[in-house]
């Protein structure tokens, strides 16, 4: 049985198809145009490396994922344009005529990296991407966290010192939240470059303290066994060993576990995908294996 994914981003799509979803037979990557334009592509892309039995898809969001929702499959508020109330499994589905299963895109990151990745064995830990945007992800006692509508770790609120970053933030909808404060664009924004091209320790500096705060939020809330941190913000070689230093500071020392306290034990704890830039298009392959599995 062959299987496809869309890691269905809001900057970019990457389709796959694989007969084990951690071994992806094919694949392709395009930007995000219009929901017309892009469904048209994915729905072409199956179409010619087919056929599938399921696609799975880890979508951009917020969406809803909720069954017994009658906007099942719906992109609901995004500010990205043209997006809003797009319904995306039905236009899927009406491409492709097969199963669609959908969850959010950091949620099909952390189902890769269970299943074949940096979280294996782990009962709760959390998945989270610094890109353009931020989102996280979450496994709970062994089931994908979902809830209410579904975790949106990038919109959490974290303390904004105005006079050490009088950068207001990015986020349409909450200003200065994590997303609004430490995303790829907001980094764009207020340093007037993209993080690739910032050498300033002062700029990573405060970009880590932002990120170790939102780390300590999720930890004391989830108590995660794990934190997999992607994305492209995520690889800047500076960053992670001053967010695993900040995450053991603000604790200090009040969760008496080695992976909170030791420094060598969290490097192992906050850690890089084990799938690469790949968690996702897998996690979301696999979520059309679970869904044919029944
Ligand atoms: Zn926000």
């Amino acid at each position: 049985m062959r299987y496809g994914g869309i890691e269905a981003g809001g900057t970019k799509w990457v389709c796959a198809v694989a007969d084990h979803p951690a071994e992806p037979l094919k694949t392709e990557t395009f930007p995000t145009t219009s929901p017309d334009e892009t469904v048209r592509r994915a729905v072409r892309f199956f179409a010619e490396n087919g056929p599938v039995g399921a696609i799975g898809v880890g979508s951009f969001g917020p969406v809803d994922i909720r069954r017994s929702s009658p906007t099942w499959g719906t992109i609901t508020t995004t500010p990205k344009p043209g997006w809003a109330d797009t319904d995306l499994a039905g236009a899927l589905r009406s491409g492709l005529g097969v199963p669609i299963a959908l969850d959010t895109d950091v949620n099909a990151a952390a189902l890769g990296e269970w299943r074949w990745g940096a979280a294996t064995g782990l009962d709760t830990f959390c998945y989270i991407t610094v890109g353009t945007g931020i989102g996280g992800g979450a496994v709970v006692n062994g089931r994908i966290l979902h809830g209410l509508a579904h975790p949106e770790l990038g919109h959490m609120r974290i303390p904004h010192d105005w006079a050490r970053d009088p950068f207001a933030g990015t986020c349409p909808y909450h200003g200065d939240c994590l997303e609004g404060l430490a995303s790829g664009e907001a980094i764009r924004q207020r340093w007037g470059q993209p993080g690739q091209q910032i050498a300033d320790a002062a700029a990573w500096g405060l970009e880590a303290d932002y990120l170790a705060l939102a780390l300590v939020n999720v930890i004391c809330a989830l108590s995660p066994e794990r934190i997999i941190l992607g994305g492209g913000v995520a690889k800047h070689p500076a960053l992670l060993p001053q967010v695993r230093r900040r995450v053991r500071e603000l604790l200090a020392g009040y969760l008496r576990a080695p992976e909170l306290t030791d420094p060598d034990a969290t490097d192992r704890y906050v850690t890089a995908p084990g799938l690469g830039d790949c968690s996702g298009v897998i996690g979301a392959t696999g979520l059309a294996q679970d869904a044919l599995a029944g």
